[in-house]
């Protein structure tokens, strides 16, 4: 693990298996030193056991800068599931997962991510207490995608201050890729601020309801990055900024929710040379971490969740005008901030 290339510090890997149950998952905690590790679980069909510890190591240490920028008190980590997450389900093998989990005792905290729903998180939570994102419980959240939707579209205005000095989106143009839990909801939020919006998504049905509802244009979904307006709001997949794509945008801002938009992380300075205004994704899409974050705490409080993202996006406001000032790319000094706060060197 020390050599591995996504090694980054982590304090430590777990690897389980349960044989009856059919359980292969490990669990890498990235960094506690902010309270007990946090990051959902994945169920992906990995190609190698190494492409799920790849996986495990770098969503970990996102995490740990996610939570970081958040400014909760929880620390990263990340669980992953090898196995087909249509074919190889059981109750069994969450409630094994389950058991993975209680061995860390408090360590680590999981919830719903790729390829996991709230039911298999239920079977999971049959035998550990350490699971949040459940629909049911004392302290239960919900589905974050609600508080991760007004996360983005206060971004998006926090970029159209550092943009224009004026957040003030009638008027504006702007894309949006992907309309599902979140895309959805920012799009309802930017109809009611007066912009205008071109939508795409590959779910023709969704796309018509989410148009119908928000008076949206439709473009097929590799025709969005062409399109003339002010602002790009990605909420599907992830590594779409990209050399191809960015010879293609002609927008003046960047700002959604979707995880690891920038290919590689050059490409957050190329944005920065072209006077683009990046909202690192990790930092805009945080208002979900923000939800789960208080049921983690044991008593759910939706006045805490407000108030911690309306600080997430001072901070995000905080990273753009340092990024301005230093003509680098606001994901780097996110990275920086990141880094500073969960204890690493600058
Ligand atoms: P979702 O599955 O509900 O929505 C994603 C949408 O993207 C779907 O409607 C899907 O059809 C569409 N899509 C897939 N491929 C596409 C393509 N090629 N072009 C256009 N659209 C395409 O997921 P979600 O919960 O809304 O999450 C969206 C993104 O935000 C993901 O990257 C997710 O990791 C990230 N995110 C979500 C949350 C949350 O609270 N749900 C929190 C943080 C980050």
């Amino acid at each position: 693990m020390f050599d591995h290339a996504a090694f980054a510090g982590h304090e430590s890997v777990h690897h389980f298996h349960d044989r009856e149950a059919g359980l292969r998952a490990i669990i890498a905690i990235h960094s506690t030193r902010r309270g007990p590790a946090a990051g959902g679980c994945r169920m992906w069909k990995y190609a190698s056991s190494d492409a799920a510890l790849t996986d495990a190591l770098r969503l970990s240490q996102g995490m740990s800068y996610k939570n970081a920028m958040a400014d909760l008190p929880l620390g990263g980590g990340k669980a992953v599931i090898i196995g087909d997450s249509h074919t190889e389900k059981s109750p069994e093998l969450f409630r094994a997962f389950g058991d993975a989990v209680n061995s860390l005792a408090g360590r680590y905290w999981t919830a719903e991510d790729v390829g996991v729903s709230p039911t298999d998180m239920a079977f999971a939570a049959e035998r550990t207490k350490y699971v949040a994102g459940l629909a049911e419980g004392a302290a239960a959240s919900g589905d974050p995608s609600p508080v991760t939707a007004r996360g983005v579209f206060l971004g998006v205005k926090a970029c159209a201050r550092q943009a224009w000095g004026d957040d003030d989106l009638s008027g504006r143009k702007v894309a949006v890729q992907g309309v599902g839990h979140v895309g959805g909801r920012v799009c309802e939020l930017l109809a009611e601020a007066g912009a205008t919006l071109v939508i795409t998504d590959v779910h023709s049905d969704l796309l018509r309801s989410v148009a119908k509802a928000t008076g949206a244009s439709v473009v097929e979904p590799d025709a969005i990055y062409d399109q003339d307006v002010d602002i790009f709001s990605p909420n599907a997949l992830g590594a779409i900024l990209n050399p191809e794509t960015l010879a293609r945008l002609s927008c003046r801002i960047i700002a959604g929710g979707a995880n690891n938009q920038l290919a590689t992380p050059d490409i957050g300075d190329q944005l920065a040379e072209r006077g683009l205004i990046y909202a690192p994704d990790y930092v805009i899409n945080g208002g979900g971490i923000i939800n789960v974050a208080s049921e983690i705490s044991g008593v759910f409080d939706a006045d805490w969740v407000e108030q911690k993202l309306q600080r997430l996006i001072v901070t995000l406001s905080e990273v753009l005008a340092q990024a301005a000032t230093e003509s680098r790319g606001a994901n780097r000094v996110a990275d920086e901030i990141a880094r500073r706060r969960i204890g690493e060197v600058g």
